[in-house]
C-alpha cells in the first residue's frame, strides 16, 4: 500500500516562509517514488498561490483545511466543495481536533454531509478522528474513536473508494511533542480497521494515518506498523527540511 505524507500548515506560512519551505524541501525530497502520495494543506487562500508557485514539484497535492457541506450560498467564511474541486484541489481534511474543539464540528454535527460533499466534487477526503486526553484516562478511546467512525461514516456513498482516507489523531499528542508510541497508534488504527467491518460502503483497505507530533525521528517506528499507511503532520511540515526527512521515511 502507498505511503502518506500530509502536512497540515493551519493559519501559518508568510508568502516569505513559503519560499523558504519549498527552497528546502527540493534539496532533500527533489524527486518522489510511486509509492508515496505528498501533500500540503496551506490556509485556502494561499491553495492557487501555492498550485503556481515556481519552485512547488509537480508531485505535491494541495488540499484544503476544512470544506462546507453546501455547494454555495450564504455561509460567510467557508469553503464551498465545488469551488475548491474548480481551482484543482486535491483533497480536504474533513473534521481536524481544532474545527471540532474551535468551531463546534461534531460527528454527528454535519461531518458526514461534508464528507458526502467533498466525495461528490470530486476531492479526496482525510477524515480526522481522536480521542482527548480525559477519554482515554477514562478508557473511552475506543468507543470515542467507533462513534466518530460510524457516525460519520455510515451513510456514505463513495464511488471511487481510493477518495477516502483517516487520519487518528489522538487529541492530546496534536502540537504538544507527545507522541502516541507506535504500539499505541497501531492498537488505535486495528480497532478503526475493525470499525470499518461494520461499514459496507466503505473499503476496508482504507489508508489510516497517524497524525501528533509525528517528526523526522519518530516517523520510522510509526510507519513501521502495519496498519498505519502514513502521516498527518502539523509542526514538523512548516519547514521544508523535516517535511522532506518525512517524505524519503516514506519511501522506505
Ligand atoms: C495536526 O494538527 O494535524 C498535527 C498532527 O499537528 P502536530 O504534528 O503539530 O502535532
Amino acid at each position: 500500500m502507498k505511503n502518506y505524507i500530509v502536512g497540515n500548515w493551519k493559519m501559518n506560512q508568510s508568502l516569505e516562509e513559503i519560499n523558504a519551505f519549498f527552497t528546502s524541501f527540493n534539496e532533500i525530497f527533489p524527486n518522489t517514488s510511486d509509492n508515496v502520495f505528498v501533500g500540503v494543506s496551506p490556509q485556502s487562500f494561499h491553495i492557487p498561490l501555492l498550485m503556481s508557485h515556481p519552485k512547488k514539484p509537480e508531485f505535491i497535492n494541495i488540499g484544503a483545511q476544512n470544506c462546507s457541506q453546501h455547494k454555495s450560498g450564504a455561509f460567510t467564511g467557508e469553503n464551498s466543495p465545488n469551488a475548491l474541486k474548480e481551482i484543482g484541489t486535491v483533497f480536504t481534511l474533513i473534521g481536524h481536533s481544532e474545527r471540532r474543539q474551535f468551531f463546534g464540528e461534531t460527528s454527528n454535527l454535519a461531518l458526514g454531509e461534508k464528507i458526502q460533499s467533498a466525495l461528490d466534487e470530486g476531492l479526496q477526503v482525510i477524515y480526522c478522528i481522536g480521542e482527548s486526553l480525559q477519554e482515554r484516562k477514562q478508557n473511552l478511546t475506543q468507543s470515542v474513536l467507533k462513534e466518530q467512525t460510524i457516525t460519520a461514516l455510515k451513510n456514505i456513498k463513495i464511488e471511487n473508494q481510493d477518495q477516502l482516507l483517516i487520519a487518528y489523531e489522538p487529541v492530546w499528542a496534536i502540537g504538544t511533542g507527545e507522541t502516541a508510541t507506535p504500539e499505541q497508534a497501531e492498537e488505535a488504527h486495528q480497532w478503526i480497521r475493525g470499525f470499518l467491518n461494520e461499514l459496507p460502503n466503505i473499503n476496508q483497505e482504507t489508508p489510516l494515518l497517524y497524525g501528533g507530533s509525528v517528526k523526522p525521528e519518530n516517523v520510522d517506528a510509526l510507519l513501521a506498523k502495519e496498519n498505519i499507511n502514513g502521516a498527518l503532520v502539523g509542526g514538523a511540515s512548516l519547514k521544508g527540511d523535516s517535511f522532506g526527512k518525512l517524505c524519503l521515511a516514506a519511501t522506505k
